[in-house]
């Protein structure tokens, strides 16, 4: 816990700890960060013993909603999610890829019917590390 204190305390609002380094502004652009008036705090490249080099980023007054959540899976699934409240840890988790992913990312087909059609788009995971996963509709795999 004191290697935390590296980065400012936060009173209410959530933390996203354990984010690899190299995705961290990923992760960022992602939470629409850009747009948001809430105190935030980023830290990167902070040492870890798991990755090396960590990020972590705490925003104030905010949770985000678990399709969010997902998507930071996507990107980062060592990354940690704490909610804050009165500085204390109320809720702590790992983030988790889902086993379907439900309009969280567009299809690289550009053939596929998601592509075509205003609907959304459905992904089956197929492989967790690394993450694979697969178009429900027209069976394109990425990564
Ligand atoms: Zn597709």
């Amino acid at each position: 816990m004191k290697k935390e204190l590296a980065v400012a305390a936060l009173k209410n609002g959530t933390v996203i700890d354990h984010i690899p380094a190299n995705v961290l502004f990923k992760v960022a652009n992602l939470l629409n960060l850009d747009g948001s008036d809430k105190l935030l705090t980023i830290g990167n490249n902070l040492p870890s013993e798991h990755l090396g080099k960590k990020g972590i980023i705490k925003i104030a007054d905010t949770v985000f909603p678990e399709a969010t959540l997902n998507r930071i899976a996507l990107l980062a699934p060592s990354a940690r999610v704490n909610i804050i409240r009165d500085y204390e840890v109320v809720d702590k988790h790992t983030v988790q890829l889902p086993d379907e992913l439900v309009d969280v990312v567009h299809c690289n087909n550009p053939k596929c019917i998601t592509n075509n059609e205003p609907m959304h788009t459905r992904f089956i995971v197929i492989n967790r590390n690394p993450v694979t996963i697969r178009c429900h509709y027209c069976g394109h795999t990425q990564v």
